[in-house]
């Protein structure tokens, strides 16, 4: 490395994000200092993002620093928080400062537009491109999982599929044209919905992000309130360049599987549903009805007749079971 670690630490990570009055003390010292305000509760989170595995190899070094700290932000845009601090840990096969450069500047870019402090982190050499991102805010009125009723109507946020679409395009080298481009950006930078959660905070009764895609996580939805989730596929909401580039059937199968959305999943009362879109659409997000909520338990799909409808493929999954 021509730069030292802490060179390094200097050069790209210090100052980034807004600057808070609640930062006692940021990057430089053994920890950092926050002075968060009495009788609220803190949000904490974290995600580990592993080139190869989380991000093509060769995706953008400042999609890489946006979508770090996107991801984790739609965790907290998941529970209603309002995003604070955050933490970095980047484990990195070489110290590239045109690399760290362009990964810094993505991710201040979205530090800045969410009110956050980068307040410090770590910095090592390992084999696999690696980067974790702590995140941390405050959840005063937290939309949790397991608030779901049966009665409720079942909604999302934007368009799903198109990040799943986004990644087999980026991965098959088809990178030109302008839906490719839409498709593939929402994959790189997805929108964490961070405005619309609290929006809808005090609407809705549950939420989750959807991250492994719908069905996996409509399924988890489901388990931890201990309700029955139905989903109408042909409620779906697709976007355009996904309904342009995929027939209807793949453009079903990837927004109800495909990972990387990081759009919202929210369960609130029909009553409130007009109410809801309108906050929604003052937030500048779509929200649409999917489905609803039943007794029982699990993920059904029904036709547009109500028959029931199976699926084979469900979200991913970094240990599937083998069946041998
Ligand atoms: P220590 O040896 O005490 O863990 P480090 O040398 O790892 O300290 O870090 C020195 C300072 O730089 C600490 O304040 C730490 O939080 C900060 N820091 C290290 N790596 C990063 C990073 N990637 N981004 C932001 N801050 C960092
Ligand atoms: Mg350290």
């Amino acid at each position: 490395m021509a730069l030292s670690e802490f060179e390094l630490i200097e050069r790209y990570f210090t100052g980034i994000g807004t600057s808070r009055d609640d930062v006692i003390l940021a990057v430089g010292d053994d920890t950092a200092l926050v002075a968060p305000q009495t009788g609220r509760h803190l949000a904490l989170s974290l995600d580990t993002l592993v080139a190869g595995v989380h991000f093509p190899v060769d995706a953008p070094a400042e999609t890489v620093g946006y979508k770090s700290l996107a991801v984790n932000l739609s965790d907290l845009a998941a529970m209603a928080a309002e995003p604070a601090w955050l933490l970095l840990a980047l484990t990195l096969p070489q110290a590239d400062p045109d690399w760290l450069e362009r990964f810094a500047g993505g991710l201040a870019a979205l530090a800045n537009e969410a009110g956050m402090a980068l307040v410090g982190g770590d910095i090592s050499r390992g084999q696999a491109l690696t980067v974790t991102v702590q995140v941390a805010g405050y959840a005063d009125r937290p939309l949790r999982r397991d608030g779901a009723r049966p009665g409720d109507g079942l909604y999302v946020s934007g368009t799903l599929g198109d990040a799943a679409l986004g990644l087999q395009l980026w991965q098959g080298g088809q990178r030109e044209g302008s839906d490719a481009h839409s498709l593939i950006e929402r994959l790189h930078r997805p929108s964490p919905r961070i405005a619309l959660a609290q929006a809808l905070a005090d609407l809705a009764n549950a939420a989750i992000d959807v991250s492994d895609g719908l069905l996996a996580d409509a399924a988890h939805l489901a388990e931890r309130s201990a309700v029955a989730v139905v989903i109408e596929p042909h409620r779906l909401p697709l976007s355009s360049a996904l309904r342009r580039s995929a027939s209807a059937p793949q453009a079903t199968t990837l927004a109800l599987t495909g990972g990387d959305d990081y759009e919202l999943c929210l369960s609130l009362p029909l009553d409130q549903e007009g109410a809801a879109k309108a906050l929604a659409r003052q937030a500048g997000v779509i929200l649409t009805r999917i489905g609803r909520v039943e007794n029982g338990c699990g993920v059904r799909l029904i036709s547009t007749t109500g028959e029931t409808l199976t699926y084979a493929r469900h979200g991913y999954n970094h240990f599937p079971v083998s069946s041998g």
